[in-house]
């Protein structure tokens, strides 16, 4: 009998109304939906279950990075539903911390002063210089974060205050994209719900970048979490997770700090053969129940 594996889900806010330029939100009643419609279809699981054979397809649901709304949206909607839900957080974010770099960046955008007509990042030592403005925001953001990815975080962030700086504008992302502290990082964590994982310190994207870098940001994320919420952490998921973003020295370096797993986000389904450190994902959007019970038929196929 072929077994159908299970799918692992990839959300990052479940928030409404709000700006939400690289499509990372889901509204609360999608998100109750979705939990409702995967219920049917397969069993609510967790990511500790992922290499014991099954005969039911199971669901996994994560959710990425450690946005406040998982801890006051996610979280209420996951418990009355009866769903599990695993909480990768960049633990950098616990610290003193002005919000994630891509809400920063696409703050400073919205705030930009009609005359400023392109964005100049200092970047490895020159300055480059990207136009703004002709094509939309989208646009705009999709080209300045190209130019961010491959830096270092505390590089990307030293860009951004200067742009801030230089526009006179702030860069401080709305309340509505704030992240956990730690008091709401403990207390997701005490809920019977809620499995914490880690996501590295800085969220920095892994590849090609020196293998002691990499194990510092691995392992160091592991560690401030467990000392934070006091347990053990065993599950971690790559920045951005796609084939570009991490390599095998990643791999190696999340195999070392002892993790049980680690997610991707390159699609498909785990079965119990699947390398656990390179466990596919779905990303899931902000779906209607029908389209999301459309997409569940697809990926079964896929
Ligand atoms: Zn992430």
């Amino acid at each position: 009998m072929r077994r159908d594996g299970t799918l692992i889900l990839c959300y990052h806010r479940v928030a409404e109304g709000v700006e939400d330029p690289f499509y990372l939100c889901v509204s609360p009643g999608n998100f109750a939906a979705h939990l409702e419609e995967m219920s049917r279809a397969r069993e609510p699981s967790t990511l500790a279950d992922v290499a014991v054979p099954s005969r039911r397809p199971r669901v996994v649901v994560t959710l990425d990075d450690g946005y406040r709304d998982n801890l006051t949206n996610a979280l209420p909607i996951a418990e009355s539903k009866g769903v599990p839900i695993t909480v990768f957080v960049t633990s950098g974010i616990l610290g003193n911390h002005h919000g994630l770099w891509w809400d920063r960046l696409g703050t400073l955008l919205r705030s930009r002063p009609p005359h400023v007509k392109e964005i100049e990042l200092p970047v490895g030592g020159r300055n480059v210089r990207l136009p703004l403005g002709s094509s939309g925001i989208r646009a705009d953001l999709d080209s300045v974060r190209r130019h961010l990815l491959p830096l270092r975080v505390r590089e990307i962030e030293q860009a951004l205050d200067a742009v801030s700086q230089q526009w006179q504008v702030s860069s401080v992302p709305p309340d509505d994209a704030a992240t956990l502290t730690p008091q709401d990082l403990r207390q997701l964590a005490a809920s019977d719900t809620a499995t914490i994982g880690a996501h590295t310190v800085d969220h920095v994207r892994l590849r090609d970048r020196p293998a002691p870098e990499q194990q510092d940001t691995i392992s160091g994320g592991k560690a401030e979490l467990e000392q934070s919420i006091g347990r053990a952490v065993s599950h971690f998921a790559y920045p951005f997770g796609g084939h570009d973003d991490f390599d095998d020295r990643s791999v190696d370096a999340v195999r070392s700090a002892e993790f049980d797993t680690a997610c991707t986000t390159i699609p498909g389904t785990a079965r119990s053969s699947t390398d656990p450190y390179r466990l596919p994902r779905r990303l899931v959007m902000d779906w209607g129940r029908l389209r999301f019970r459309a997409q569940m038929q697809r990926w079964k196929l896929g």
